[in-house]
C-alpha cells in the first residue's frame, strides 16, 4: 500500500499531514510512505527527520500510483486529476465551500474521507481532528488576547498595592471555548463562560469558571447548537450585555454547523465595553461572532481591540501537525489490515466520514449542497 503525503499549498497553511512518529507506525502496518519534498519544512520538520520515507518533488508524480493520499487542506484539482480511480483521499474538504472539488472527487471515483465529517462519538475521539485543532485554537486565543491587553491577567500583590485579576468572558463553550477558559484561568484570570447548550454549565464550572445563565436552551442535532429566534436573542442580550461590558478580555468561538457564525456581540455592546478591553474572535473563518469583526484583521473600535485570526491551528503548526497526523493514523488503522486496504462500510466511522465513493457523493448534506 502506497501512502502519499502532500505539501500544503494554501496561503498561511504551515501544517503537514505527517510527522516522523506516525510515518514509523504506518511503515510497521506495512505501508510505503512517500512525501512531497519539503512538506514539513514550515513546521521545522526537515525531510531528513523522516526515516523510511521516499521523497519526490512533483506532487502529480507523487500521487499517480498512490493508494492513499493525505493532506490537511483539500488538494488542488490537478492533484485529484492525477490520482488513480479508487484511491483514497484523507483531508479536510468542507464540501459546501468546495463544490467543484467535491464533484471532481466524485467524477474521478476517488473515495474521499473528509476529516470534518468524522462523527463526534466516543470511539472516534482519537480520529477527531476538529477537536484536536480546536483545542489548540482555544489555548492560543487566550495567549493572543493576553498579549493585546495593556494589563496583566493574574492578581498580583506588589509594594504599591494589589492588582485585580482581569475578567475573561468566553462565549461558546465547545472544544475551543473550554480550552480558552482553562488557559485563561491558568494565567490567573477570573473566568466566565456562556453557551446556549445548558450542559456546558457544568463543564465551565469544572474549569473554575462562572457560568452566565441566560435561561435559553438552543440544543440542536448531534450535540451542536441551533440558530436562535429573535426572542431568544433579546433574552440573551438582556443578561449577557453586562458581562460583555465588565470584561477585559472576551474570547468568542460560537459556531453552528453549515451556517455563518452567529453574531453574539453587536456594535452597541462593543461601544459600551471598557477602554483597553480585547475581543479575540475565533469564529472569523465563518464571518465572526462580533458585528465589527473583520476576518484576518486586528482592528480598533474606539478603545476596544478586536482580533480575528484565521487558521489559528496553523500558527501552532508543530503540535497541530502532530495531533492531526495522529488523528489520521487512527482513521487509517481502521482500514489498513495486514498490508491491504479493507474499507468496512458497515462501520459508522467509515460510512459517516466518507464524502465521495465509487462515483457518488455519499454524504447526504453534501449531496444537497453540491448536487
Ligand atoms: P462548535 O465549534 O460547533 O461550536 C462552538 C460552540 O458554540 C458550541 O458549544 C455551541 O453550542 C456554541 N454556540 C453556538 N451558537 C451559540 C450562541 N448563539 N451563543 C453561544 N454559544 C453558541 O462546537 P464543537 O467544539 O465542535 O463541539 C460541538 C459539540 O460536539 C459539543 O457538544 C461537544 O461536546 C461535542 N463533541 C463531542 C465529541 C465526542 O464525543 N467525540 C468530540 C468533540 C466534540
Amino acid at each position: 500500500v502506497k501512502i502519499a503525503v502532500l505539501k500544503e499549498t494554501r496561503a498561511n497553511e504551515k501544517r503537514v499531514a505527517m510527522v516522523p512518529s506516525v510515518a514509523d507506525k504506518l511503515s510497521k502496518l506495512g505501508a510505503e510512505i512517500h512525501m512531497q519534498a519539503g512538506a514539513g519544512t514550515a513546521v521545522k520538520l526537515a525531510d531528513a527527520a523522516f526515516k523510511n520515507v521516499k521523497f519526490s518533488a512533483d506532487p502529480l508524480e507523487l500521487v499517480r500510483d498512490a493508494d492513499v493520499v493525505l493532506s490537511v487542506q483539500p488538494p488542488e484539482a490537478a492533484v485529484v486529476d492525477a490520482m488513480k480511480p479508487g484511491a483514497i483521499l484523507i483531508s479536510f474538504v468542507y464540501a459546501h465551500k468546495e463544490a467543484d472539488l467535491t464533484r471532481l472527487l466524485r467524477d474521478r471515483r476517488i473515495t474521499s474521507l473528509a476529516m470534518e465529517l468524522v462523527p463526534r462519538i466516543s470511539r472516534a475521539q482519537a480520529m477527531d481532528a476538529l477537536s484536536s485543532q480546536a483545542t489548540l485554537s482555544g489555548y492560543y486565543a487566550a495567549l493572543l488576547g493576553a498579549t493585546h491587553l495593556a494589563r496583566i491577567l493574574p492578581m498580583m500583590t506588589t509594594a504599591v498595592g494589589s492588582i485585580r485579576p482581569a475578567r475573561t468572558l468566553v462565549m461558546g463553550l465547545g472544544v475551543a471555548g473550554l480550552q480558552a477558559l482553562a488557559t485563561a484561568r491558568r494565567l490567573g484570570a477570573m473566568t466566565e463562560g456562556y453557551d446556549v447548550r445548558p450542559e456546558t454549565k457544568e463543564q465551565a464550572e469544572s474549569l473554575g469558571a462562572k457560568f452566565v445563565d441566560t435561561g435559553v436552551d438552543a440544543r440542536g442535532a448531534g450535540g451542536y447548537a441551533r440558530e436562535l429566534t429573535p426572542e431568544e436573542k433579546d433574552k440573551i442580550a438582556s443578561v449577557v450585555t453586562k458581562h460583555i461590558q465588565q470584561a477585559d478580555m472576551i474570547i468568542t468561538t460560537a459556531a453552528i454547523p453549515g451556517r455563518p457564525s452567529p453574531k453574539l456581540i453587536n456594535r452597541a455592546q462593543v461601544d459600551g465595553m471598557k477602554a483597553g478591553s480585547v475581543i479575540v474572535d475565533l469564529a472569523a473563518e465563518g464571518g465572526g461572532n462580533c458585528e465589527y469583526t473583520q476576518p484576518g484583521e486586528t482592528i480598533q473600535v474606539g478603545q476596544v481591540t478586536i482580533v480575528a485570526p484565521l487558521n489559528v491551528p496553523s500558527l501552532l503548526g508543530e503540535h497541530a501537525s502532530e495531533l492531526y497526523a495522529k488523528n489520521q493514523f487512527n482513521l487509517i488503522e481502521l482500514f489498513l489490515k495486514e498490508g491491504a486496504i479493507q474499507l468496512d462500510w458497515a462501520d459508522e466511522i467509515i460510512a459517516k466520514t466518507a464524502l465521495t465513493h465509487d462515483g457518488k457523493i455519499v454524504n447526504e448534506a453534501a449531496q444537497k449542497v453540491v448536487g
